[in-house]
């Protein structure tokens, strides 16, 4: 059994229209909008001026080594690790991590001769490979001037 239809009732004229009260005062709510905006216009440019500031400076695209020839700071990407490793006589040998996979301690050099000459001249493969006496640079020595010979920027041809 269906229930009996409710019979729509007239509005009632106790009930005050909305615009009415509206009226009183309909701007209030959109001036107090609008401060807020304004105050929010300094704010965004400051995080714009400091996300710029950012992605130049503070956030380089990779890890960062010193270059132990000119002591240069330079993205891991751009030098050449060189590792020390042992030979069957025990003598330390010095040699160019062209993989990544080498243990141990690690050197990083700009793959450009004069910082190789440089480290070689200040010993920094010794102190930055904590070996005792003369390593064996052949290896290194050999690497670099392959790439010097091969290309004038062989660290952009890896990008
Ligand atoms: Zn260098």
């Amino acid at each position: 059994m269906p229930p009996p239809p409710i019979s729509p009732r007239p509005t009632p004229t106790r009930r005050i229209p909305r615009y009415v009260i509206g009226s009183a005062r309909p701007i209030p709510t959109a001036v107090s909008v609008r401060g807020g905006v304004g105050g929010r216009l300094d704010v965004s440019q400051h995080e714009i001026s400091v996300s710029r500031h950012r992605s130049t400076t503070d956030n380089p695209p990779g890890p960062v080594r010193t270059c132990v020839g000119c002591r240069k700071r330079e993205l891991a990407a751009e030098l050449l690790r060189v590792a020390a490793v042992v030979d069957g006589n025990g003598k330390c040998a010095a040699t160019v991590d062209t993989t990544g996979n080498l243990p141990g301690r690690g050197a990083w050099l700009h793959p450009d001769q004069q910082c190789l000459h440089a480290a070689i001249r200040r010993r920094a493969f010794v102190r930055a490979l904590r070996i005792t006496g003369s390593p064996d640079l052949s290896a290194v020595i050999e690497h670099v001037e392959n790439l010097s010979a091969s290309s004038p920027h062989p660290a952009r041809e890896n990008r």
